[in-house]
């Protein structure tokens, strides 16, 4: 159903009056700095506000600039955003770090359209840097953006299809106000993420609710649309935690995988949590596995991990052997105490948090 200009405006009016009266207190609002704003948005990708907060304030203090950022070395920025998951985030926030100091001379290009070209930064970022510290007229659409508006204006296009994306975008577009582009990016996001919520939204005091589309016809739980879910794929890992004296043997992630860049210990997949490891670990340890008990589900986006953990044991006279193992199949051997300045997948943390480490 086409809607009025003025429909639109009074739409406008009244996200930008509630935004007035509730904004959130967050340490890059108010700042025109694109190198902050970048952050924020990278470190907020698929990540709520309460755990990205830390890992803002903490790249902020260790990186005070894009310079910093650029000349940093990628395992340490990878080890400052262990934790937080989707790691690809990391390493593209390194490379187009490096990008913008080496070869813009340092500085963050200006535009939309030449913010897309940066590593990492899709339409909603790009949307949100150019509207906050440039006052560019891009609307965001994250998931917040499409509820709203599928909400309030009964749409009822699938949010997982193709067409979606363009035809929310559209529509932001024609709704954002021209002369307070980035007020009204933040206040859709805040009226998204504080009132318009996925589940028990606030409609009693919502000030749009006389003309709320979902609202009016009992459609509030169906709207957004979302039909075609996400398959999520069942993999069991199987970890092999091998010592020998005070050293650990670690495998660093390839690409092609999940954590890439990341270090993890040597490791099988299986069809199922019950089959017999087959991994050729040396001769001299094949007495000394022994599983751990606790069995460990770890989700990611499109991947649910089933993992078991064996402890091997090797002596120390046999260290020979085991150097010349790790070098035949690419793993490293590290000493105890240097293992918390690896970068790691949040599982792995989780297992040494177990163990006392
Ligand atoms: S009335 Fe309810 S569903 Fe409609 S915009 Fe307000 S909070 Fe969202």
């Amino acid at each position: 159903m086409p809607h009025k200009a003025t429909e639109y405006q009074a739409f406008s009016h009244q996200i930008l009056a509630w935004y007035q009266e509730n904004p959130r207190e967050l340490p890059w609002r108010g700042t025109q700095d694109p190198y902050k704003i970048w952050l924020s948005e990278i470190i907020l990708q698929q990540t709520r506000v309460a755990q990205g907060l830390p890992y803002y304030y903490a790249f902020v203090e260790t990186y005070p600039s894009v310079k910093d950022l650029a000349l940093a070395p990628e395992e340490e920025v990878l080890r400052l955003w262990q934790g937080l998951g989707y790691y690809s985030r990391a390493r593209n926030l390194h490379a187009c770090a490096k990008s913008i100091w080496f070869e813009m001379d340092g500085e963050f290009p200006k535009t939309y359209d030449e913010l897309l070209k940066l590593k990492g930064v899709g339409s909603y970022t790009a949307a949100a840097i150019a509207s906050f510290a440039y006052g560019e007229v891009k609307a965001v659409v994250d998931g917040n953006v499409f509820r709203v508006l599928a909400r309030y204006f009964g749409i009822v296009t699938d949010i997982a299809s193709s067409k979606a994306k363009k035809e929310f975008e559209t529509l932001a577009n024609q709704i954002i106000p021209k002369d307070q582009p980035g007020e009204f990016n933040q206040a859709m996001m805040d009226f998204g993420a504080r009132l318009c919520t996925p589940k028990s939204p606030g409609c009693e005091i919502c000030p749009l609710k006389t003309s709320c589309f979902a609202l009016l016809y009992n459609m509030v739980s169906e709207l957004p649309m979302k039909i075609n879910k996400v398959k999520i794929k069942e993999r069991h890992f199987h970890y092999y935690v091998i010592k020998c004296g005070e050293k650990w043997v670690w495998k660093k992630r390839n690409s092609g995988d999940i954590w890439e860049g990341l270090f993890d210990f040597p490791q099988e997949e299986s069809s199922a949590d019950t089959q017999t490891p087959t991994l050729q670990i040396p001769s001299s340890a094949k007495e000394q596995i022994q599983q751990f008990p606790k069995k460990y589900r770890h989700i990611l986006s499109h991947q649910r991990l089933n993992v078991v953990f064996s402890e091997v044991e090797i002596d120390e006279e046999n260290l020979d052997q085991l150097e010349n193992w790790c070098e035949n199949e690419g793993f490293m051997l590290v000493a105890e105490d240097k293992i918390e300045y690896l970068a790691k997948p949040k599982l792995i943390v989780n297992f040494l948090n177990d163990q006392g480490i």
